[in-house]
């Protein structure tokens, strides 16, 4: 089935039972048994619709590893502990992560590895790139899937793949964002019945004008209160990288890319990549409701600086050809630089008892020695 059979899929839908939301729609693009974007494809790399960390940089997942590894220290090295990734994409992070962490080989003992994804395409690709891996995944359906015990957990571009609801305030009050049928049959926005939740309004939005859109969640929040449940019984850290806002605030954040260029979000349904920005404030409080401990959260340029992404990129640019340590500088930049990568990603994490995490308890202020390699002193 392709993108236009999808596209006459959903108008039938429509035609059939009326308007959808704007979740049921992401979710049908996106992971539709037949057409569903990440069902039927490898969406990754210069051929793909965009790329993420992992695949700028062998230095993202290592890093990670990294954090892992410190973390699983600090947890006071369990014999045993599942290590999970949700939405591992190629595999590539965690192919990198393995290699930093199995520096100490009582991490890779102790561990049992999960990958949360539902694309049987991906999985494949998943299997192929951790074929050398020192721990062969477990594939699961969902989070919950993942047996007990401590937990450590990280999910990059993951949460702006759920479906989220959007709603718009009218003269009396916020009503569902929906997709309907326009009078030449294609795809188009419309306002339904549904309200938002009081409890879902902020009280700085509560006097945004007429059309302003406000988006809510819950699926995402579901899973970060879920992770937060499993952390609180059984200890552990999380961690959550991601493009969102820190606060609360209205705005449309519903984008589609296709073939790396923004797309128009009801042009190609199934054919593009569909994402929202991640409400953080009210994934951490999930958590929280789940019983997880949320730290301050950190922008992506800063965490990577913290956990040493320039001597990294030192060691591995050391005596290399000018070509590669300018592939490694612009990496560098791509990562943590804050007109690309390193504001717009925010870092959350959470531990089962609130025990601090590096490098989210270290000072601040590492971004000087960003400037200061941009000035090409590092090789
Ligand atoms: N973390 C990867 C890929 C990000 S893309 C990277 O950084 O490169 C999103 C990933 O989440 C894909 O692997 C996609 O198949 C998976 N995914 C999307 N929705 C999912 C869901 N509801 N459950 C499990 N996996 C999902």
């Amino acid at each position: 089935m392709s993108g236009p059979a999808l596209k006459e899929k959903l108008a039938a839908r429509i035609r059939a039972h009326g308007p959808i939301t704007v979740a049921d729609y992401m979710a049908t693009c996106l992971a539709d048994p037949e057409a569903g974007y990440y069902i039927t494809r490898d969406p990754f790399g210069k051929k793909g619709d965009f790329t993420t960390a992992p695949e700028v940089s062998q230095m993202f997942g290592e890093l990670i590893g990294a954090f892992c590894l410190q973390a699983y220290l600090d947890l006071g090295a369990p014999k045993a502990f599942q290590l999970v990734e949700l939405g591992p994409g190629r595999g590539t992070l965690m192919a990198d992560l393995l290699r930093m962490a199995s520096l100490r080989p009582e991490f890779v003992d102790a561990a049992s590895l999960s990958l949360v994804e539902t694309s049987p395409a991906l999985r494949k690709v998943q299997t192929k790139t951790l074929e050398k891996a020192p721990l062969s995944p477990a594939f699961r359906d969902r989070f919950t899937d993942v047996p007990d015990g401590p937990l450590i957990l990280v999910a990059n571009e993951f949460f702006d793949a759920l479906p989220i609801h959007q709603y718009v305030k009218t003269t009396e009050d916020w009503r569902e964002r929906m997709i309907g049928l326009s009078e030449t049959g294609g795809l188009c926005f419309g306002i339904g019945t549904g309200r938002l939740d009081d409890s879902d309004m902020p009280a700085a939005t509560q006097d945004a004008p007429e059309g302003t859109i406000l988006e809510t969640q819950p699926a995402a929040n579901a899973i970060a209160q879920e992770i937060g449940t499993r952390l609180s019984r059984h200890g552990g850290a999380a961690l959550i990288i991601d493009y969102g806002y820190l606060k609360t605030a209205a705005g449309d954040t519903l984008q589609a890319l296709y073939k790396h260029d923004y797309d128009d979000v009801l042009s190609h349904p199934g054919d593009a990549d569909l994402t929202a920005h991640v409400n953080f404030e009210t994934l951490a409080r999930a958590a929280q409701e789940g019983g997880a401990k949320p730290l301050p959260p950190l922008e992506q340029g800063e965490f990577l600086l913290r956990l040493g992404l320039l001597e990294r990129a030192g060691v591995l640019g050391s005596g290399k050809s000018h070509k590669i340590q300018k592939t490694i500088r612009d990496a560098v930049e791509r990562l943590a630089a804050p007109d690309q990568m390193g504001t717009l990603f925010k870092v959350l994490a959470f531990s089962g008892d609130g025990q601090a995490l590096t490098p989210f308890d270290m000072p601040a202020g590492t971004q000087q020695g960003f400037t200061h390699m941009r000035g090409g002193e590092n090789g």
